[in-house]
């Protein structure tokens, strides 16, 4: 049965009108759908009750189940969603000085293999459909007071969003739509590990931000790092960077993850600096945050503070991204793992 969460305003329309009924009614149906958040057709008390029992036979209301939220001491909360099939997938809420962003998974699992990533170390399962990533999203704003309410929403948590292209685009639709959740595309940024074709469809496709988890500075390192480096090296995925048509007064955000005596020497952060010459961009490094699992190890502070000055010296806006959530495993994939690892396996469904 069709999950009416999973069409945009306009597929909602259209598959009105297809029933005989007119256009209005997909609007009111995505208005219940999103700005209500039914979980069932008999709630929509703008409908009759013949209209309601016609179309609960044809189609389904898709919502998420929360199997768990966690709160950090630091403000961060981790969501789990359990799916239908029983997968398991995250969202956190991060809060910042003035804001909160929301960061929420595209596929369950993934498929990247990224060395310094738990969630890669799972493997990839499936995508996940626009009602599951938009519902994410539904979900933490149902959960959240007035004042923790998200103001920016970020493509970053489980998946390689570009991975799910489709799907992500519906989704992006949906939580734009003004009869709906009404965010605004400058407030959603899209992660990528850099499926390169992909970013230029973006940019073609949305207005939202763009952020490319680059990690590494030449195609050596990256290759060991990243596997996508080996279909995707540096240069092409910076030449898609230069494609990607950036809104205006925006720039694109490279995630650096500083991992000690790998990537986060001197020579790297010059390089660096070479390689990013002529994108409008910002840096975010990311010291490494220890996880069970992972062979890799937090850069000293000091080599940190010097990577930031070598970029900043060259007129880059470099931001040091402090480790939310430590005491709830708030990075990607950590909760995920931490239970599959552990003996309480019953909730991942796996
Ligand atoms: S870092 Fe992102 S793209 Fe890489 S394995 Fe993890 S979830 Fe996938």
């Amino acid at each position: 049965m069709t999950d009416l969460k999973s069409l945009s305003c306009k597929e909602l329309e259209h598959l009105v009108r297809e029933r005989g009924l007119p256009a209005f009614r997909g609007r009111q149906l995505f208005k219940w759908l999103w700005q209500k958040g039914i979980h069932s057709f008999d709630e929509i008390t703008e409908f009759s009750v013949a209209l309601r029992a016609e179309l609960s036979k044809d189609y389904r209301i898709y919502h998420l189940e929360q199997a768990k939220r966690l709160d950090s001491s630091d403000g961060t909360i981790k969501w789990a969603y359990k799916l239908k099939d029983g997968l398991i997938i995250e969202a956190v809420l991060i809060p910042e000085k003035d804001h909160t962003t929301l960061c929420v998974s595209t596929q369950a699992g993934c498929a990247m293999g990224c060395a310094f990533c738990l969630t890669g170390k799972m493997g990839f399962y499936r995508n996940l459909a626009p009602s599951e990533i938009a519902g994410q999203v539904l979900a933490a704003v149902q959960d959240l007071p007035p004042e923790q309410q998200p103001r920016n929403l970020v493509f970053m948590g489980m998946g390689e969003p570009l991975a799910n292209f489709n799907n992500l685009i519906t989704a992006i639709e949906i939580l734009t739509c003004d009869l709906g959740l009404n965010f605004s595309q400058r407030r959603i940024t899209v992660s990528t590990s850099g499926i390169a074709p992909k970013i230029v469809e973006l940019g073609e496709r949305t207005s939202v931000g763009l952020a490319v988890s680059l990690h590494a500075t030449n195609n050596t390192q990256r290759d060991r790092l990243m596997p996508i480096n080996r279909s995707y090296p540096i240069e092409t995925l910076l030449e898609a960077c230069r494609s990607f048509r950036l809104p205006p007064r925006r720039r694109i955000t490279f995630e650096y993850l500083l991992l000690k005596g790998i990537n986060d020497t001197r020579e790297d952060a010059q390089r660096l600096a070479r390689l990013l010459k002529a994108i409008p961009s910002k840096i975010n490094l990311i010291p490494f945050n220890q996880s069970a699992g992972l062979p890799f190890r937090e850069p000293d502070r000091n080599s940190v503070l010097d990577f930031q000055k070598i970029l900043k010296d060259r007129n880059y806006t470099v931001i040091i991204r402090k480790s939310k959530g430590r005491d709830i495993k708030a990075a990607c994939g950590q909760l995920f793992y931490q239970q599959q690892n552990s003996e309480d396996t019953a909730l991942t469904g796996y």
